[in-house]
């Protein structure tokens, strides 16, 4: 194979990462030397398989017949009401067999990592909706699934640690430092470098070392596919602004990605604003952050001065993470891609009225992205089509609200 001759560099990022994997600054490959063969094999392999008929036409039909896909787009004119006067769409990622987005890529490495003929699958969870996803995969190709989580966060939910076992997964319990979701990336990644041989590891947002971040982007990136096609047939037209929620940042590249080139779409992400801005209260990393190595790869870190990563709060535990995808922080360096945040407060407003004024009960890491609408919806031209990504369903976080709003009654 030939390279090709190196091109301007557009703000679309359609041509990144680049061979070492770098979207401008950010991203690259910051691990031990035992995981670069495997991070090399890995590439390699994905990016035959991306280009491979039968490799496509298995994921498709696994999307259509297992994951539910294409998923709707629901207009949300009563919820619309209380934001602005624009029209509203919701692309529906809640309706997906395990009720998020996270799916989508959970299969799409599965399936590669069964090509590769690798029959072990490794992942880390926090708050347990990667894993549960990872091992529905797993379950679905027949791979053995071994999930690490932290003690604090399996007590947290116990309900998505029953699910990953009735699944068949192996939940490997992490007692070392916080006993959350840090440390489960550092024992999954102890034992990847262990395991290399017979075992994939499934990264569930677009983080962490070369290629990940751009596989992750990949396969999420139907959501923006299908959105376009159903905005065109239901308006005639893209829309004007594109919003979603941002944690590690997958649902929102997803729903971005294959709009990048149309530069007339405002795109909004919407962070973690937590209780404050105080460094510790929220997981807002543009407006907190700095750049800096977490997992991996290169990105805006939330760190003090002395460059110890921070501890973060937010209500959502899938937003709760002090790094950002490192495409994410090339976007916003760019000004391609503009990040707000919105205050636990206010996202639990959203996700009341959204339940109330539309019969859906969003995940709170979606009604972060809802949260926003309604405190600057105001600022959106009358009449303008804006799309946001319903990244999950809010069922997970039931239990959650209940006992909040006991302890405010
Ligand atoms: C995990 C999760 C998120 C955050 O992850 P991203 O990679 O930023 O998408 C958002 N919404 C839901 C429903 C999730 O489960």
């Amino acid at each position: 194979m030939t390279e090709q001759p190196r091109k301007p560099r557009a703000t679309s990022s359609k041509s990144l990462p680049d061979r070492a994997g770098y979207f401008g600054d950010f991203g690259g490959r910051y691990v031990p030397e035992t995981l670069t063969a495997a991070l090399d094999e890995f590439d390699a392999a994905y990016r035959k398989m991306r280009r491979d008929r039968e490799f496509r036409h298995e994921l498709d039909r696994i999307l259509a017949e297992f994951v539910g896909r294409p998923t709707p787009l629901t207009e949300a004119p009563r919820f619309a009401e209380l934001c602005g006067r624009f029209r509203l769409f919701l692309k529906r990622e809640d309706l997906n067999h395990t009720g998020a987005h996270k799916i989508n890529n959970a299969v799409g490495q599965a399936l590669v990592a069964r090509n590769m003929g690798k029959k072990r699958i490794i992942a880390e969870t926090g708050a347990g909706q990667h894993g549960v996803a990872t091992a529905t995969a797993c379950a679905l190709l027949g791979l053995q699934c071994v999930v690490y989580m932290g003690e604090v966060d399996m007590a947290r939910q116990e309900l998505n640690v029953f699910r990953m076992r009735l699944l068949g997964a192996e939940v490997v319990p992490v007692s070392s430092g916080s006993r959350t979701l840090k440390d489960a990336i550092n024992e999954a990644i102890r034992d990847w470098v262990t395991n290399v041989r017979t075992t994939h590891y499934i990264l569930g947002s677009v983080l962490g070392p070369h290629p990940y971040p751009m596989v992750v982007r990949d396969f999420q990136s139907v959501i923006g596919r299908e959105a376009l096609v159903q905005l065109r047939k239901r308006v005639g037209k893209t829309p004007d602004v594109a919003i979603a929620c941002v944690g590690g940042g997958s649902n929102a590249i997803g729903l971005f990605y294959e709009m990048l080139k149309h530069e007339s779409i405002r795109m909004i992400g919407v962070e973690a604003g937590g209780r404050g801005p105080k460094l510790g209260d929220h997981a807002a990393r543009f407006s907190g952050g700095m750049p800096g190595v977490l997992h991996g790869t290169h990105s805006m870190v939330l760190q003090d001065e002395f460059g110890q990563i921070s501890e973060t709060h937010s209500i959502s535990a899938g937003l709760d993470y002090p790094s950002v995808g490192p495409e994410h922080a090339y976007l916003q360096q760019v000004g391609r891609i503009e990040y707000h945040d919105c205050s636990d407060e206010l996202a639990l407003e959203a996700f009341h009225r959204l339940s109330e004024k539309e019969g859906i009960i969003p995940a709170l890491e979606s009604s972060h992205a809802l949260g926003w609408l309604m405190r600057n919806g105001n600022d959106i031209a009358t009449g303008s089509v804006v799309v946001a990504n319903l990244s999950g369903r809010g069922d997970k976080d039931v239990p959650q609200i209940a006992a909040l709003e006991q302890r405010h009654t």
